[in-house]
């Protein structure tokens, strides 16, 4: 339980860590609840940590021109806490909130579990649904890409030796649209057998918006565009949900563990689906 021997270095500003990191052999340090645990088993030997946490400027959230940008250290706790999130799009506060226990909350950043990309790991499904954007930095040159593409597959992301992920964007909710959350809790780690995030916005007693995000259930987070399409331009009664939901799983290799079966959680998939779609359509009316 003791991580081999590393070079530890705790930058100030964001041009110092992206120098430190231009290597290529220098790992980012965020919360550390992923990767300390990692180096413990040496199930990661990282030679060189490069430590956020003194760059304040990754931590800051704010709004402009209809968008939120996070910095990629805010916590889970910001976000949970954050008076402009739970106003102005609360389908990411209600996913903080979500995460782990008190102490994962304090120290993980939002930053640190997109990076990280644990199939089950909680952002995902509401990021999906609102369609972010994350933003990667390098010395000398950025890219913006959206949270689809930087997802590639399960602890597998986009980003390149030397990139950090600085940012993620999300937009302003705009009113009556209505969002959920619905996390079937793997109760020893807190992490998702299946997270469903739901957002639907009605106009004259049609659905003029459906989004859907899934996490736990696949080797990536996705979006479940069959169901969006079958509740698009529906009145989202009942039967509507149970024919989207029924959708979610149905053309999808599911994961398979100790806690729950490929059929079991796609099964379960469609119960949370229809759950998350009640109560944001309900949000919405
Ligand atoms: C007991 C426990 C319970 C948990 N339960 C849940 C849960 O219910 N739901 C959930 O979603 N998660 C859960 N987690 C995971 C938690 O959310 C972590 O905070 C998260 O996965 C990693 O964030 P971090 O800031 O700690 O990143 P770190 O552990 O510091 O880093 C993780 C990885 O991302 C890289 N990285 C970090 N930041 C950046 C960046 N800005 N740019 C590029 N690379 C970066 C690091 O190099 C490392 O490879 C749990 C963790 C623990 C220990």
């Amino acid at each position: 339980m003791i991580p081999q021997s590393f070079e530890y270095s705790v930058p100030n500003t964001l041009q110092e860590a992206l120098q430190l990191l231009a290597g290529g052999n220098a790992k980012v340090l965020a919360g550390g609840m992923s990767l300390v645990p990692l180096m413990k088993l040496r199930l990661a030997a990282p030679e060189h940590l490069v430590d956020l946490r003194r760059i304040t400027g990754l931590k800051t959230l704010s709004e402009s021109s209809g968008e939120i940008r996070i910095g990629a250290m805010a916590t889970h706790h910001d976000l949970d806490s954050s008076p402009l999130l739970r106003q102005r799009c609360p389908l990411l506060a209600e996913a903080a909130k979500h995460i782990g226990d008190v102490q994962v909350r304090n120290l993980g950043t939002i930053g640190g579990s997109l990076s990280h990309a644990d199939p089950a790991a909680d952002y995902p499904a509401s990021l999906l649904a609102l369609g972010a954007k994350v933003k990667l930095v390098r010395a000398g040159a950025e890219r913006t890409l959206n949270l689809e593409d930087f997802l590639v597959d399960t602890f597998t992301t986009a980003a390149e030796p030397g990139e950090l992920l600085t940012e993620i964007i999300v937009p302003v909710e705009e009113p009556k649209t209505g969002v959920s959350y619905q996390k079937m809790v793997q109760p020893a780690s807190g992490f998702a057998i299946v997270g469903v995030a739901a957002r639907v916005r009605k106009s004259n007693g049609q659905i003029s918006l459906a989004r859907l995000g899934l996490t736990g259930v696949a080797p990536s987070p996705f979006r479940a565009a069959a169901a969006e399409a079958r509740l698009q331009g529906s009145a989202g009664s009942a039967e509507d949900i149970r024919q989207a939901a029924a959708l979610v799983s149905s053309n999808i290799e599911a994961n398979a563990d100790i806690h729950a079966s490929a059929s079991y959680r796609k099964q379960m998939a469609q119960v949370y689906a229809a759950r998350a779609l009640h109560a944001a359509l309900a949000e919405a009316s």
